[in-house]
């Protein structure tokens, strides 16, 4: 297993593995970049099939955390951790103690949160042994709604971009998933004048979005050919793939779920086929700045306000894509790459030795 020529490597700054006996846990905490600030990134446990492919994904998933944040305008870097396990039959009490004391080794530099596999119970136990930590349950507070919020601000700019159209009234928008974020969102549209296609696996969502919405239901499958104008995947990840993008008939993709794009290559084809897509990474960015707002002295109209950012942020993406003639998913990464390296000058600057002065 190779660590600095492993093709998902790129300049990270720091990864270190670590095992425990006692607890069992088997971790590895990856800091890709922490030029803009301490690397925040969650905690993922997962059944891997071997090491190789934990270290894939956690350098995969810091380097997409530097650039989430930076685009978040957020003061912190990227990092992730992953625990190598089920967290359904190996998860202890004990072991995410022992992660905590894991994180708690890079002195601030990481910041741990809950990811696939963790949860806000699992954070609470980490913070008994780090303060290095958010989303621990009893702050109380629920991401959900500000992750809504800026998808609902990001796709409004993808409509202004793809259809000339300043609201959403009238605009057909199929919402794959409607379950924290995919709810709210569907009922923010629906109040903007959206005209709403639904599925779901849970039929009282379903039944409820009929009911409340006015949302027209289709099957789990069908959402791909819905005759809409957006398609906003909100439940799954890589739901963009060879299958999908030729039966699509909207012309922007704007949803919550993580990693919507099931290779890189498919950000190009839905490029190809003229769809505006909205990078999933920048449109679900207002978890992660509900979490950088939480605390005792929580804002609401702050946190919100910032949150709207992701609006101006999806209409610069797009401005880039059209300057630099590319598909807005590559312009994406490209604003980020240039907002890191702006810091870094500046921090190379301020830290010359003063015989250069
Ligand atoms: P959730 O589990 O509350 O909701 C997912 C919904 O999708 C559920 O209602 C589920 O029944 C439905 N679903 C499952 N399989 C489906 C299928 N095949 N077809 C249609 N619907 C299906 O999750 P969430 O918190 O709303 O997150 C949704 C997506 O957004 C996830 O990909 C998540 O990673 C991403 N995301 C969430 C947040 C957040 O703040 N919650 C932040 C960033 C990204």
């Amino acid at each position: 297993m190779s660590v600095f020529s492993s093709p998902s490597f790129d300049e990270h700054e720091d990864v270190a593995f670590h095992y425990d006996g006692e607890t069992g846990l088997k971790a590895i905490i990856s800091l890709h970049s922490t030029v803009m600030g301490p690397a925040l990134g969650g905690c993922r446990m997962w059944a891997y099939d071997d090491d190789a492919a934990a270290l894939t994904d956690v350098l995969r998933l810091s380097r997409g955390m530097t650039f989430k944040n930076a685009l978040a305008d957020l003061p912190w870097g990227g990092g992730k951790s992953v625990i190598i396990g089920n967290a359904k039959t190996d998860k202890t009490p004990a072991m995410m103690r022992e992660m905590g004391r894991f994180v708690d080794s890079f002195g601030g530099r990481y910041i741990v949160a809950e990811d696939v596999g963790t949860t806000p119970e699992d954070m609470a136990e980490i913070a008994k042994t780090t303060r290095n930590v958010r989303g621990v349950k009893s702050v109380g507070f629920d991401p959900s709604p500000g992750t809504a919020y800026g998808v609902f601000k990001g796709l409004e700019a993808a409509v202004g971009e793809a259809l000339g159209a300043s609201d959403l009234k009238g605009v057909r928008v199929a919402v794959q998933g409607l379950g924290h974020v995919g709810y709210d969102l569907a009922r923010r549209l629906h109040a903007a004048g959206a005209v709403l296609t639904v599925t779901d696996i849970d039929a009282a969502a379903l039944a409820r979005a009929e009911r409340e919405l006015g949302a027209t239901v289709v099957g789990l499958d069908a959402i791909y050919d819905a005759d809409v104008d957006v398609y906003a995947p909100c439940a799954l990840g890589a739901t963009l793939n060879d299958d999908t993008i030729p039966r699509l008939k909207a012309s922007i993709v704007a949803g919550a779920a993580n990693n919507q794009l099931a290779e890189t290559r498919h950000g190009d084809r839905l490029a190809d086929r003229g769809i505006l897509y909205a990078p999933d990474y920048v449109l679900n960015a207002g978890g992660v700045i509900h979490i950088y707002h939480e605390g005792p002295d929580f804002d609401r109209d702050a946190t919100f306000a910032h949150i709207g950012r992701i609006g101006g942020t999806m209409r610069d993406i797009f401005r880039r894509a059209k300057d630099d003639g590319i598909p807005p998913h590559i312009a994406a990464d490209r604003l980020a790459k240039d907002k890191l390296a702006a810091a870094k000058a500046g921090q190379r600057k301020a830290n010359r030795p003063l015989a250069a002065e």
